[in-house]
């Protein structure tokens, strides 16, 4: 007998991905969605929709329904994720999937249904399961969150900054800062503007993040040009910024992330706490890739930070992984979410 296929899938803020157990990640696209703006129905999804980005007609309109975090226009959101979902499914016409989703923290229970109902629609098999972030984000990093220990991980995405203490497949401690990618493209964005009196936009703001961005202001001779238009005369205009500049930019902003970090070594049960800082804590998401956080980072929570293997990938593959061990991830699903998370908004 053939046994059906377990799947897993980030909802992330910023990227979509969806890992076919065997097969690894099949789907890695941008959670951007093109609308056309009369009728509101989709035009295009993921890679398609990010081209068209700031290149659109006046009839289309390309937006990310997951921006800040927050799921700014759920329909959307269910129609990319079907999409996302449909595009697996295609291939599995005999036995449904079993299907995980990790859901944003903090989504409310009709949110929560409409997920689900979105994946059962979308070809899984009934119930599609749903698994809190950190946890999946943990499990992909390869953290042993079966053992009574406790381990300490921090996803930073594009909306989102979610930090967790986990032992025994539950969140015992969690943080969500709504700070994280998209804020410090756009302290970017507003530091050239400032400084340069040159107006640029998301994606060229990501670039220079992730060409020169860092956490620490370390002259490392890092730079890289900028182009844009110039607030004054309105003509293209080039310019060059350090990693320096960069990193004096969006510091205040990483300053709320560490806060959040801080705040739950703050309030985690001492036992669990001596544990983080035998097994330090791992950084996952996309976020953690900003060269020197894991540094800064260590420096002001005194315990050492470690980004993980393929960053990226770690909640999707744990979501998959997670449906190995489903009675252990729904003892330990909080039924009110609020009550484990503190937000830093
Ligand atoms: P989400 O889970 O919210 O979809 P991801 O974990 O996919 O987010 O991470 C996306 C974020 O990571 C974006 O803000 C992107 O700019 C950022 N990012 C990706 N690569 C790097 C890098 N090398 N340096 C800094 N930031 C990066
Ligand atoms: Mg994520």
């Amino acid at each position: 007998m053939m046994l059906a296929k377990k799947v897993g899938v980030d909802l992330g803020t910023a990227n979509v991905l969806v890992y076919v157990r065997g097969r690894g990640i099949v789907i890695d696209e941008p959670a951007v969605v093109a609308l056309s703006v009369r009728d509101n129905t989709v035009v295009a999804v993921g890679n398609e929709a990010r081209s068209m980005m700031g290149r659109t007609p006046g009839g289309i309109q390309v937006i990310r329904p997951m921006r800040d975090g927050v799921i700014a226009d759920y329909l959307i959101t269910e129609a990319m994720l079907r999409y996302f979902i449909g595009r697996v499914m295609g291939r599995f016409s005999l036995i449904k999937p079993e299907v995980m989703i990790c859901v944003p923290a903090g989504v409310t229970s009709v949110e929560q249904r409409a997920v689900r109902d979105a994946a059962e629609q979308a070809g899984a098999r009934k119930p599609a399961h749903l698994v809190p972030e950190p946890l999946a984000a943990a499990i992909g990093a390869g953290i042993p969150v079966g053992s009574a220990r406790g381990h300490m991980v921090v996803d930073i995405g594009g909306g989102r900054t979610e930090a967790a203490v986990i032992s025994m497949y539950g969140v015992v401690v969690s943080a969500s800062a709504r700070m994280a990618g998209d804020r410090l493209d756009d302290a970017i964005a507003s530091y050239v503007k400032r400084r340069h009196n040159l107006i640029v936009g998301d994606r060229t703001a990501e670039e220079v993040k992730i060409a020169v961005g860092s956490a620490l202001p370390v002259d490392e001779g890092l730079a890289c040009a900028v182009r844009g238009r110039d607030q004054i005369t309105g003509l293209p205009k080039t310019i060059t910024v350090t990693s320096v500049e960069i990193a004096q930019a969006i510091q205040d902003h990483l300053a709320t992330i560490v806060q959040a970090v801080k705040s739950v070594l703050e309030r985690t049960p001492p036992e669990l706490a001596s544990d983080v800082m035998d097994h330090g804590i791992v950084l996952t998401g996309g976020g953690a890739l900003l060269r020197h956080l894991d540094e800064l980072l260590t420096q002001e929570c005194g315990v050492p930070c470690y980004v993980a293997d393929a960053p990226l990938q770690c909640v999707a593959i744990g979501a998959g992984v997670a449906l190995e061990h489903l009675d252990l991830v729904k003892r330990n699903l909080p039924t009110e979410s609020e009550s484990l998370v503190a937000s830093y908004n």
